[in-house]
């Protein structure tokens, strides 16, 4: 289908195509320099001493729960209002998940009150997830992990290039874990990145990244070592210098994209503010990425009937997200839990296109088509 506004587009050019021809001329694919180049750049991007770029988001929320020794028996408090990977990465373990519920309509961030409840005496771990871009509560969930001796992880997949009290996001917490997934703000088909600033931490993610070997191809190859041992039982969640390549183009454009994303959302503001919609995140603190634009529709109308009529109208949108726990594998493992207002927002949320080279007239052009849907009287 060719939509007239997609919810999201890629911000690709020459410096893209350029960046991968480059690599294909080095011959050097995997573990080189290039990756390394980005891991520097994006580490002292969002303030962090240590980053390793890693496949996807998924496998870098594998690595911090591994890292941080999260293992069976173990409890770990998740948002259900996230994708499903945040929550998977911590069964992989054998840990166990518990929901906690977002603060409400105007912020769809995880409640600090909620994670405080979920506390028992297995947990080990916080994942918070900053949704949209838009930081969490981190001051106080960083107050409470130090009172119950819990780490954080970060799930940072919307937030590269956030900040609050201009602390990066991904860098509050233990580890923060990034997506460069292909709708994400930084964007490289699949990868993703693993911040620290623990070194305790970084050794164990380096090892458990390739294999829990202790020399790499690259450093055979340069003739800096001839064996290695294995450590550690590790995994192949690697990214590659292809991937990495596009990754420092994107990075380069990140900040300027980040602003371009602030200003479309200030204006979907401007333009939505007469009408009966809940639009979130109005005075969240901190710089957001301004990754996604949710609006919560009244609560009488129907979701479906408005995102059918946007379709018609050639505007394309999303749901963030189907709450984790109400998935069938999800209910099938922990029976029927209530978050009403995660379960609220998993009802009345749509998304809107957002994405850096909009323009101000196909943002008018969604607004045109919101507004014409909620005249609807079918809607
Ligand atoms: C996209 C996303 C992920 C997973 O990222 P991948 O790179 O696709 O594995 C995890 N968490 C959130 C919140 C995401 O949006």
């Amino acid at each position: 289908m060719e939509w007239r506004v997609p919810l999201a587009d890629l911000d690709y050019g020459p410096e893209e195509a350029d960046a991968v021809l480059n690599v294909l001329k080095r011959k050097w694919l995997t573990m080189g320099e290039i990756t390394q180049d980005f891991e520097r750049a994006f580490a002292e991007m969002h303030g962090a001493k240590y980053a390793f770029g890693v496949a996807n988001a998924t496998v870098a929320l594998h690595l911090a729960c591994l890292a941080l020794e999260i293992q069976p028996g173990d409890e770990v408090i998740v948002p259900s209002l996230s994708f499903v990977a945040t929550s998977n990465a911590v069964l992989y373990t054998g840990a166990n998940v518990r929901f906690a519920d977002i603060l409400g309509l105007e912020n769809l961030t995880v409640d600090p009150e909620e994670i405080r409840q979920k506390i028992t005496s297995r947990t080990k771990a916080i994942i918070v997830m900053h949704y949209g871009g838009y930081p969490c509560q981190m001051e106080e969930i960083t107050r409470i992990a130090r009172e119950y001796n819990l780490v954080i992880i970060e799930d940072a997949a919307h937030a590269p290039g956030a900040s609050l009290n201009g602390k990066p996001l991904g860098i509050w917490g233990d580890i923060g874990c990034f997506s460069f997934f292909s709708n994400k703000n930084l964007s490289t088909g699949e990868g993703g990145m693993v911040i620290t600033n623990r070194e305790d931490l970084a050794e164990k993610i380096r090892l458990l990244r390739s294999h829990g070997m202790t020399t790499l191809t690259y450093d055979r190859h340069r003739g800096h070592a001839f064996s290695y041992d294995v450590l550690s039982l590790g995994y192949n969640y690697r990214i590659d210098e292809i991937h990495s390549a596009l990754g420092i183009a994107q990075l380069q454009k990140l900040s300027r994209n980040n602003a371009l994303r602030r200003q479309w959302t200030d204006l979907y503001r401007q333009e939505l503010a007469d009408l009966p919609l809940v639009l979130p995140f109005t005075s969240t603190p901190g710089e957001s990425a301004c990754h996604l634009f949710p609006v919560l529709l009244p609560a009488k109308a129907s979701r479906e009937r408005f995102m059918q009529f946007m379709r018609e109208q050639g505007v394309q949108t999303s749901i963030h997200y189907p709450p984790i726990h109400s998935f069938s594998y999800y209910r099938e493992k922990y029976g029927h839990l209530s978050l009403p207002r995660t379960e609220m927002v998993g009802l009345r949320e749509v998304t809107l296109p957002l994405y850096p080279t909009m323009g101000e007239e196909k943002v008018k052009t969604v607004v045109q088509a919101v507004r014409k849907a909620l005249q609807n009287a079918e809607i």
